[in-house]
Order: C-alpha cells, then sequence, then structure tokens
C-alpha cells in the first residue's frame, strides 16, 4: 500500500474533525517545549489551522522527515513506551494531517542560521527550501479534507466544529497554566493567556479561561502515594453546573476522558451536589508510565491504569478530603 494512501486511512482515526487536528498540533508545540503556543483558526478550522510555538524547533532533515509514517523522534524503542514522558510518541499524527490538506511548515532550531519551509500537498512534499524563521515552529494546516470530499462533507456548522476547538484548546491551556496561549478565530482574538506565575498558576490559568464563574469557588486537592498522585482544583458544588462541559482530567499532562473518574470525583461531592449537575474538575493524576495505557486508541484520549478500581476509589478520596479541608463536606451519615 502506498505510504499517501496509508496516512489518509489512518487520518481517519487520527483526525476526524479541525479539534483532532488542533490538539495533536498544540501536542507537538508542547512536547517540544514551547513556552507560548499561538493557535490561528478560519472558518472554525476548516480554512486554516495554525499553530506557531517557541519550542525547540526542527532541523533540515527532521523537517522534511517529519511528515513521514511514524516519523516520531519521541520513541527510540518499544521500551520507551513503558516509560513515556511526551504527549505524542506513534509519529503517525502530522502524517496523517498532511495526508489530508495542504501544510506549510517553517522551523528553526536555535543553533541554525537558517530555518526550513516545507510545504506538503496531500501528503506530497511539493517544496523545501531554507527560509527565515524564528526559533521554534509554526505549522499551517490549510483546507483539511480538501482530497477527502465524504468526510469534509460531514464535518458539521463551523459554529459547532468551533466550539470543539475552544473546547480542546481549553484543555490544552489548562493542562499546561505556566505556558502563554492565545486562540485567534477569523480575525478576532478569542484567547490570550499569559503564562501564569505565582504560588498558583492553576488558579490563574483557571481565572483566565473562564473569567469570574470559578472565582473564589476553587477548592484545592492533592494527595500521593507510591502509585500516584492526585493534584488539582474542584469548583464548590454551587458552581456546579448542568452540563458536563468544565471536567478536565489529565493524566501524566494528558487530556483524557474518563467518565469513570468524573463520576468518581462527582461521587464524592455525595448530597452537596444538587441531582443533575456536575462539579467544576481540574484533576492531575500522576503515575510512573508504565502503569499507564495511553495507546488504547489514536486519538490518545482514552487511557487504561493498570489498576483502575484503585485509581478511581482514590479521586473520590482525594475530593472528599479536599471539600472537607474546606470544609464542605457533609457528614458520612448524610452523603451515604
Ligand atoms: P509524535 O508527536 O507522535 O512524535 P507527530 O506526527 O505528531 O508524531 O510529529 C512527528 C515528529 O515531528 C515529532 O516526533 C517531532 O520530532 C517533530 N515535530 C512535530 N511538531 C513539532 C514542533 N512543533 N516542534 C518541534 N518538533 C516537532
Ligand atoms: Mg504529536
Amino acid at each position: 500500500m502506498p505510504d499517501t494512501l496509508a496516512s489518509k486511512i489512518a487520518a481517519g482515526e487520527v483526525v476526524q474533525r479541525p479539534a483532532n487536528a488542533v490538539k495533536e498540533l498544540v501536542e507537538n508545540a508542547l512536547d517540544a517545549g514551547a513556552g507560548s503556543i499561538e493557535l490561528t483558526v478560519q472558518r472554525a478550522g476548516s480554512e486554516l489551522i495554525q499553530v506557531a510555538d517557541d519550542g525547540c524547533g526542527m532541523g533540515p532533515e527532521d523537517a522534511r522527515g517529519c511528515f513521514g509514517r511514524h516519523a516520531t523522534s519521541k520513541l527510540r524503542a518499544f521500551e520507551d513506551l513503558e516509560t513515556l514522558r511526551t504527549l505524542g510518541f506513534r509519529g503517525e499524527a502530522l502524517a496523517s494531517i498532511a495526508a489530508v490538506s495542504r501544510v506549510e511548515l517553517k522551523t528553526r532550531r536555535a543553533q541554525d542560521e537558517a530555518g526550513t519551509c516545507i510545504r506538503v500537498h496531500g501528503g506530497d512534499i511539493v517544496e523545501s527550501t531554507p527560509c527565515a524563521a524564528p526559533t521554534g515552529t509554526t505549522i499551517s494546516v490549510r483546507d483539511l479534507f480538501y482530497n477527502v470530499p465524504a468526510r469534509r462533507a460531514f464535518l458539521r456548522t463551523p459554529a459547532t466544529e468551533f466550539k470543539h476547538i475552544v473546547e480542546t484548546f481549553q484543555a490544552l491551556a489548562l493542562s499546561h497554566p505556566t505556558v502563554a496561549f492565545c486562540l485567534v478565530h477569523d480575525g478576532t482574538e478569542v484567547y490570550r493567556l499569559p503564562a501564569a506565575g505565582g504560588a498558583e498558576p492553576l488558579a490563574q490559568r483557571v481565572a483566565d479561561l473562564f473569567g469570574s464563574r470559578y472565582e473564589g469557588t476553587l477548592v484545592p486537592v492533592a494527595e500521593a502515594t507510591s502509585y500516584l498522585s492526585i493534584r488539582g482544583v474542584v469548583g464548590a458544588p454551587e458552581v456546579a453546573r448542568r452540563s458536563r462541559g468544565d471536567q478536565y482530567v489529565f493524566a501524566n499532562g494528558r487530556y483524557v476522558k474518563s467518565r469513570s473518574l468524573e463520576h468518581a470525583a462527582a461521587r464524592a461531592f455525595g448530597a452537596l451536589l444538587p441531582d443533575g449537575r456536575y462539579p467544576f474538575l481540574a484533576l492531575f493524576l500522576d503515575v510512573d508510565p508504565r502503569h499507564l495505557d495511553v495507546n488504547v486508541h489514536p486519538t490518545k484520549t482514552e487511557v487504561k491504569f493498570d489498576d483502575e478500581r484503585g485509581v478511581y476509589s482514590f479521586v473520590g478520596a482525594v475530593v472528599k478530603k479536599g471539600l472537607s479541608e474546606a470544609g464542605l463536606a457533609l457528614d458520612l451519615a448524610q452523603t451515604a
């Protein structure tokens, strides 16, 4: 099977909608150690998704190679998969995105005089030249799915697609409060989030992202065992929402979708939480990578801990303890 065909098929798994591409590109910027990430989107990502970072950049060879299937600089041997700390590792995101769009990459490492500019159309490199570029990487993805009409037709309204992009952006920005982020959509600045410093970067980032909605209501949680550490914040019950929207769980820095862990945290609120409400959560779980399987699905938002039940009950206990320390817990008789 030709490489570009394989990429086009794989693309369907990694990139189902513009928000998926946003996630992959921003994660690459984070893996590159960026201190500042600018996301520019046009027409909800179907016209343009651009991510500019000030991370480590790439040399000319890597810049040409990064669009190849399984071109990853993050996984050298299979054993690395067990100790993985980076967000990416499959080396298929760029190949997949490039297979179904027109990509321009501009990148330069600090030690290189010239940068490299690469253009890839539908997976084929059509231009590769030295160019002037700031240190870091800017990648522009245009006309997503232009060569996969079925996929393009499957896109929802721009409003819906943009909502997914914003949700993805919010999760990524929350996961790295000390990295500056901005989001510009159709020429309008939607977010400009400075790198949060100070004693409580997470609270700062929550305030910058959500305005006053959660101000003064954040309950810190923190606890660790030899297996697992949890830190973060939960919102007080009175700011719990009727939708699941603002529930963020991160496993080793990676945003994960886990109904089970969301449930564990909500359950810990017991009778404090009115029926049909979902608490604000920003919980960071850290485990030895050997205990976490992130290879469950190509989008990497589903993960498995080797002790799911243990993690579930620990999340509940940690949230309960945080609430009680904040003077918010009902006594056990009431929550039972
Ligand atoms: P993965 O992230 O799984 O390694 P990707 O397809 O997302 O695979 O990226 C391929 C490779 O391209 C990465 O391993 C990295 O070496 C390089 N790369 C991609 N984006 C960036 C970036 N923003 N800055 C520096 N290097 C990058
Ligand atoms: Mg990646």
